[in-house]
């Protein structure tokens, strides 16, 4: 299967739903990007600053780049002139760098609040309350170079899916608490980012509204030295 086939079946699969792909473009030359843009992906996710920021002059202007990986403050500047949402937004130093940088190039940069979810110490994001404590705070709200658009989540990675339904539903319900205590009157507040290449099925059920998908479209990654 072709990428091109990879995408016409993903964009099958969400054609009567309200859920949108993100390609995971993460480790694969532009000439792979370029190959998905021309069958159709517009939105691209990469989990690495530099990374991101070598690819996106290669790639036509109407992409929409998404950050997902862990983000240090000290390089969201090399993203903040072109970077579309930043999906991996835990503290309220990171939101008040973003909204440092992208007001230099005067422009409001997007954001999701990444969640805790999997049973797994390793993977990173707040608590509810944590989450709340930082919108409640009055430096949350003088941030008009970033707008929350929802939350994100990387469920464990198991093959139960009982456990994955429940982690899915967890962040559905932080989505939803959030949505009704602070951004009632803002529909730009409707994205779920969860589901990934081995589970995006469970999670649009659940009520995804972006899928994140790598490997089912490219292939697997392969990370080592000459690659
Ligand atoms: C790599 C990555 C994905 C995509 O994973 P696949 O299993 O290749 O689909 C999704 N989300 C995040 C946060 C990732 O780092």
């Amino acid at each position: 299967m072709s990428i091109a086939d990879n995408l016409r079946f993903f964009q099958a699969q969400l054609a009567d739903t309200s859920c949108r792909l993100v390609t995971v473009t993460k480790t694969h030359p532009v000439e792979k990007l370029q190959e998905a843009y021309d069958a159709g992906a517009r939105l691209f996710g990469e989990n690495k600053v530099q990374e991101m920021a070598a690819k996106q002059p290669a790639l036509p202007a109407d992409v929409e780049w998404h950050l997902i990986g862990r983000l240090q403050t000290n390089k969201v500047k090399y993203i903040a002139p072109f970077v579309h949402t930043i999906q991996s937004i835990d503290s309220l130093k990171l939101l008040q760098e973003i909204e440092k940088q992208a007001a230099k190039h005067q422009r409001v940069v997007r954001g999701l609040l990444q969640f805790h979810i999997a049973d797994e110490e390793t993977k990173s994001g707040l608590s509810l309350a944590e989450a709340q404590l930082l919108l409640r705070s009055d430096a949350y709200r003088a941030l008009p170079h970033v707008q929350l658009t929802g939350v994100m989540g990387v469920a464990t990675n198991t093959p139960d899916e009982t456990q994955l339904r429940r982690e899915f539903q967890e962040l559905r319900g932080y989505f939803e608490q959030l949505k009704a205590e602070f951004f009632a009157n803002q529909p730009e507040f409707r994205e779920i980012s969860m589901g990934m290449s081995a589970d995006y099925r469970l999670a649009i059920a659940e009520g995804s509204t972006l899928i994140r998908v790598g490997s089912a479209i490219f292939g697997a990654r392969s990370y080592g030295v000459a690659s």
